[in-house]
């Protein structure tokens, strides 16, 4: 049969097929690395990565933050950019090679082109661009996307010498990941943005609580004012005042009453256990109030 144009593909047809949609996937996956997502012109320093480690010429980033229909397919693209921020600026060594056909960066260490090939991340702290496995045989203990920190440590980056902490689960950006990959990064950004949010949710609430207190207390003494001005009664604090200076003039009487008593007292004292002349002639009261003539002891 065949050639009547209803034909069903067999197996050696389904096959072709399958080759030539993974030889267009492959074509695109290595495109990425060539072109900018946005403005699909050649990648050109300086070059940024979005949160999910998808590739683009700066200017044409900035673009599509200004305007989101700068590009039409930006809102496809990259819909969870929201500001500079959540680009990061990447340090990719040029490749040397600008021939027919080659990638635009090549690795810093192992000089192996950037190009889908293998896989390429980039360190978060300075933005330098490497192959992962270049990468990761100089710093063994780099982390992985979704695992957990180990011990945590300092070591440099191998191409600016810039510290920073390998362990960190956020240490290293993969470039143009595997969509499973990209799903976890999606993740965390998402998280990490409601943690933000909440934060500052918190704060801007405690300074509106603040702000209330301060409110509150002005509304007070203006209250007290207010009502010390109508009554025209002394205010509260001129009221204790004056209470303060009359029990302070009590006080004071009292104390001068006791010193007084005392001076009298050790003079008694002084004149019952002292023979010598004290100064002071006549009768003087002693401890008990009794009157006695000193001289006539003595
Ligand atoms: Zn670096």
């Amino acid at each position: 049969m065949g050639a009547d144009g209803g034909s069903i593909p067999d197996r050696r047809d389904l096959v072709k097929t399958r080759g030539k949609a993974a030889t267009a996937d492959k074509a695109v996956s290595r495109e990425r690395f060539f072109y900018c997502a946005l403005s699909k012109k050649r990648l050109a320093k300086p070059v940024v990565a979005d949160p999910l480690g998808k590739l683009y010429n700066k200017d044409a980033a900035i673009e599509y933050l200004l305007d989101k229909s700068a590009y039409g397919d930006g809102e496809q693209i990259c819909p969870y950019i929201n500001g500079v921020k959540d680009l990061l600026t990447l340090n990719a060594q040029p490749n040397p090679d600008e021939g027919e056909g080659k990638a635009p960066f090549v690795c810093w260490l192992s000089l192996k082109e950037m190009n889908g090939a293998v896989p390429f991340i980039a360190l978060r702290h300075c933005g330098c661009v490497f192959a992962d496995g270049a990468l990761r045989a100089v710093l063994p203990n780099l982390a992985k996307i979704g695992e957990t920190a180990e011990e945590p440590s300092q070591v440099a980056c191998p191409n600016c010498t810039k510290t920073f902490d390998p362990t960190s689960s956020s240490a290293v950006l993969p470039i143009y990941p595997t969509q499973e990959v990209q799903d976890v990064l999606l993740t965390a950004l998402f998280a990490a943005r409601a943690v933000a949010k909440a934060n500052k949710k918190r704060k801007n609430g405690k300074d509106k609580e603040k702000k209330e207190d301060k409110g509150e207390r002005a509304t007070k003494v203006a209250k007290l004012k207010n009502d010390r001005s109508a009554s025209g009664s002394p205010a509260p604090a001129a009221a204790n005042s004056s209470l303060t200076s009359s029990v302070r003039a009590q006080l004071a009487e009292q104390e001068k009453k006791r010193l007084a008593a005392q001076a009298g007292m050790s003079d008694a004292v002084k004149a019952m256990f002292h023979n010598g002349d004290t100064g002071k002639k006549g009768d003087v009261a002693d401890f008990f109030g009794r009157t006695y003539n000193r001289y006539a002891t003595s």
